[in-house]
């Protein structure tokens, strides 16, 4: 039993070192991210359930690791964001898919909308709009152009001084999401102080939509307390045709998931769109 003990303690180390080396890989490449070019947009549909057309997409990160492949955001960016890298990658992410954006505009998406989310760390910075603002400026993007995508955790942090600036933010035209709604166990207090636009229906209520009464009441009344707000509801994760019937009868206006479309390279992307204008 001491032997098997010891053999245990051994492994033990020998994975926690693993783990240990692993995630100092991670930070060290994410230190590097930018020079050395290893970051990608993937972009996906949301879709307007009454027309059909593809209104927005999202843009979602990916690090093209040299070692690890294809690293998922929710791998990396809690680490970006505490090692101080999200600020830089956020404002990459801003860039970039504001440029492409902008090619869409002029190759016929006139109207096309592009999502980002948005970090708490972002939003503390004192240049948040500015840095933002230029951007948009820079890619001759205007009103209605960029919506960005806060968590309720994130809107909730400081909810007094989010308002003036997500107030500000709107000013220039900038849309307003709150992301995974339902999942901050936050009150609602926070939907009378900002100024939103939209609230995405987190997709752990889509999953069972069909099958779980409670998902299909909570989804059916954050669509109806929206609308009473004057916000329009976006559902994540939308997976099935069943899904989006549910969906539909309940009034929600727009659509995002697997059913239409993963989220895309660039190219494929437009494609989609093109298609679904
Ligand atoms: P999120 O903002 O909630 O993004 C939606 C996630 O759900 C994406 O995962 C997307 O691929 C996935 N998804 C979309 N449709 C479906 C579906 O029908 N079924 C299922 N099961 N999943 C679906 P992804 O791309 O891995 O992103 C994970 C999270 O990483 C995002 O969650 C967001 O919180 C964060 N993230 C991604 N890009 C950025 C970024 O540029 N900045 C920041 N701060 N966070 C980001
Ligand atoms: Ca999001
Ligand atoms: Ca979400
Ligand atoms: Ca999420």
């Amino acid at each position: 039993a001491k032997a098997a003990g010891r053999n245990n303690y051994q492994f033990f180390t020998a994975a926690m070192n693993t783990l240990i080396t692993e995630r100092q890989q991670i930070e060290t490449g994410l230190r590097q991210v930018l020079a050395n070019d290893e970051l990608r947009l993937h972009y996906q549909p949301q879709i307007d359930i009454r027309t059909g057309q593809v209104v927005s997409v999202e843009a979602l990160v990916r690090w093209q690791h040299p070692e690890f492949g294809m690293v998922a955001p929710d791998r990396f960016i809690p680490i970006a964001e505490e090692i101080d890298m999200i600020i830089p990658i956020g404002q990459w992410v801003l860039e970039t898919a504001m440029a492409q954006l902008a090619v869409w505009r002029a190759a016929g998406a006139t109207e096309l909308r592009m999502a980002v989310n948005l970090s708490a760390h972002q939003l503390r910075k004192d240049s948040i709009v500015a840095d933002i603002t230029n951007v948009l400026l820079k890619h001759k993007l205007g009103k209605g152009a960029l919506e960005l995508e806060i968590t309720e955790s994130v809107a909730m942090q400081y909810p007094e001084q989010n308002a003036r600036l997500l107030a500000e933010l709107r000013q220039h035209g900038i849309e307003l999401a709150i992301d995974d709604f339902g999942t901050g166990y936050s009150s609602l207090s926070y939907l009378k102080l900002l100024p939103l636009d939209r609230l995405k229906l987190d997709r752990s209520f889509v999953k069972d939509i069909e099958s779980d009464p409670n998902d299909a009441a909570i989804s059916a009344a954050t669509i109806s307390m929206s609308h009473e707000l004057g916000l329009t509801v976006v559902a994540e994760g939308v997976e099935n045709e069943a899904q989006l019937v549910l969906l539909s009868s309940m009034g929600c206006d727009l659509v995002q998931g697997f059913y239409f479309s993963k989220p895309l390279a660039a190219e494929e992307c437009f494609r989609f769109i093109q298609r679904n204008l």
